[in-house]
C-alpha cells in the first residue's frame, strides 16, 4: 500500500486535486488554439480517452478569443473537461484583454521563467495572480528547467562559486528549480492567491533530476504536485523515461496529477499520452481505468501471428467498449482478461484472470479453452475464435458487473 504524501486539496473546474483525491490524469493539445474546430475535436478525443484536465496554449489574441468558444462547443457536446490555459510572456495582457477567456479557463499555468524579462517579470507575474484572484482560479506555478528564471540561477551559481566546496552545476540547477517554484508560490500567496489554489510542477528532461527535484519539493511544501518529464521524447523512449521517473515518485507517495509528454509520431494519435498515463497508474495499482489485457510475450511455441492479432483485437475492443461499459456497469474497469499463446502458462494465467483464453501453440490441438473466474467454461475452435471470445467477454461483463441503476443484469 503506497502512503501518499500529505498535500492540500485544490479544485480545478470540479476535479479534486491533491489531498486524498485520486491521482488525476491530464494532457495538453497540440492544435492551434485559435482554430476552434480542431481544438474542440482534440480536446474531445483526449477527454474521451480519459484525460480529466486538458491544457491548451493561450499565446495570442486569437487563441484567447477562441477559448470561450471552445469551452461552449465542448459543453454543447456534453464534454465538461476543465481547460487550463498555458501562458508565457503575454499572459497578463491576454487575461486582462479577454475576460471571457479568463473566466472560461479552470486554471492558469504560469511559468515563472517565462512571465517577463528583467524588471517586467515581477509586475507581470503580479498581474497574472491578480487575475487569478479576481476570477477565483487556481494556478499552476510550472517551472521548466529549459526556461528557468535566469536571474535566480545566476545568483545561485554565484553564491555556489563563493563556497569553499562548491556543489556541481547540476546540483545548483536542481536547487534553483525548487527555489523558483517555492519562491513564486510564496509570492503568489503574498499577492492574495490562497494557499489551496496553487499547484506546483518542476519539469526537467532527465529522470534522476526529476526524482531529486520532486523529492526535495515534496519535503518542503504541501502544495499538490503535478508530475511529468518534459521533452520525454518519442515512442518507447518517451514512454520508458516518463514511466521510470513518474513511477519512482508515485511509489514514494509523491504526485497528485500526472502528464506524460510524448512527442507524437508524425500523424500519430495525441491520445496515446493519456493511455500511457492511465497505464502507469493502473499497473502500479493506484487507479483503475480500463480492463487490463494480460498477454504473454509469445515465443517459439507460438509461431503464428494469430495470437498477437487476438490480443490486439481484444485490447481494441475493450478500449472501444469502455465508454459505454463505464456508463452501464460498476467496477468493470477492474476486470482482467488473459490472452495466452499456448498451454504452458496459458491455463494457469487464464485461471487467475476474470476471463482468459489459451490459444493453441505450434503442434498443439487447434482448440482454445476459455476460463471464467478460474473455471473452464468452454473450448473454442474453428475460424471465428476471436469473434466468439469477444462475445464471451461481453457476456461476462453483463453477467459479472452490477448495472449503475442498481438493478442486477438479467443474465447474472
Ligand atoms: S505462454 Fe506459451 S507461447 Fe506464451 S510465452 Fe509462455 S510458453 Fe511461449
Amino acid at each position: 500500500m503506497i502512503q501518499r504524501r500529505h498535500s492540500v486539496m485544490t479544485e480545478i473546474g470540479g476535479i479534486r486535486l491533491g489531498g486524498d483525491a485520486p491521482i488525476v490524469v491530464q494532457s495538453m493539445t497540440n492544435t492551434d488554439t485559435a482554430d476552434v474546430a480542431s481544438t474542440v475535436q482534440q480536446v474531445r478525443a483526449l477527454a474521451r480517452a480519459g484525460s480529466e484536465i486538458v491544457r491548451v496554449t493561450v499565446n495570442t489574441e486569437e487563441a484567447a478569443a477562441a477559448v470561450p468558444h471552445i469551452r461552449d462547443q465542448l459543453a454543447a457536446q456534453n464534454i465538461h473537461v476543465p481547460l487550463v490555459g498555458d501562458f508565457h510572456f503575454n499572459g497578463h495582457k491576454l487575461l486582462k484583454a479577454h475576460p471571457a477567456c479568463a473566466e472560461a479557463l479552470a486554471k492558469y499555468r504560469i511559468n515563472p521563467g517565462n512571465v517577463g524579462r528583467g524588471s517586467k517579470r515581477d509586475p507581470q507575474f503580479a498581474e497574472m495572480i491578480e487575475m487569478a484572484c479576481h476570477y477565483q482560479k487556481p494556478v499552476r506555478i510550472g517551472v521548466n528547467w529549459g526556461s528557468l528564471d535566469s536571474d535566480l540561477l545566476t545568483r545561485m551559481m554565484d553564491e555556489n562559486n563563493a563556497l569553499t566546496e562548491p556543489h556541481s552545476a547540476n546540483e545548483v540547477m536542481r536547487a534553483a528549480v525548487v527555489e523558483s517554484c517555492l519562491q513564486s508560490a510564496a509570492r503568489a500567496e503574498q499577492l492574495g492567491q490562497s494557499h489551496d489554489a496553487i499547484v506546483l510542477s518542476a519539469k526537467v528532461s532527465g529522470v534522476q533530476d526529476l526524482i531529486a527535484i520532486y523529492t526535495d519539493l515534496a519535503a518542503r511544501c504541501d502544495y499538490p504536485l503535478h508530475l511529468g518529464l518534459t521533452e520525454a521524447g518519442m515512442g518507447s523512449k518517451g514512454i520508458v523515461a516518463s514511466t521510470a521517473g513518474i513511477g519512482v515518485l508515485l511509489q514514494a507517495g509523491i504526485g497528485d496529477t500526472i502528464r506524460v509528454s510524448l512527442t507524437p509520431e508524425p500523424g500519430g494519435d495525441r491520445t496515446n499520452e493519456v493511455i500511457v498515463a492511465q497505464e502507469i497508474l493502473q499497473t502500479m495499482g493506484l487507479r483503475s481505468f480500463v480492463p487490463m489485457v494480460i498477454a504473454c510475450p509469445g515465443c517459439g511455441r507460438t509461431t503464428s501471428t494469430y495470437f498477437q492479432e487476438l490480443a490486439q483485437s481484444i485490447q481494441s475492443h475493450i478500449r472501444h467498449r469502455m465508454p459505454e461499459w463505464r456508463k452501464q456497469y460498476v467496477g468493470v474497469e477492474d476486470m482482467n482478461v488473459a490472452v495466452m499463446g499456448c498451454v504452458v502458462n496459458g491455463p494457469g494465467e487464464s485461471k487467475h484472470a476474470n476471463i482468459g483464453i489459451s490459444l493453441p501453440g505450434t503442434g498443439e490441438r487447434p482448440v482454445a479453452p476459455v476460463y471464467e473466474d478460474g473455471e473452464k467454461t468452454v473450448t473454442l475452435k474453428g475460424d471465428h475464435i476471436a469473434e466468439e471470445f469477444q462475445q464471451l467477454v461481453e457476456a461476462y461483463v453483463a453477467r459479472r458487473y452490477p448495472t449503475r441503476n442498481g438493478t442486477e443484469s438479467t443474465t447474472r
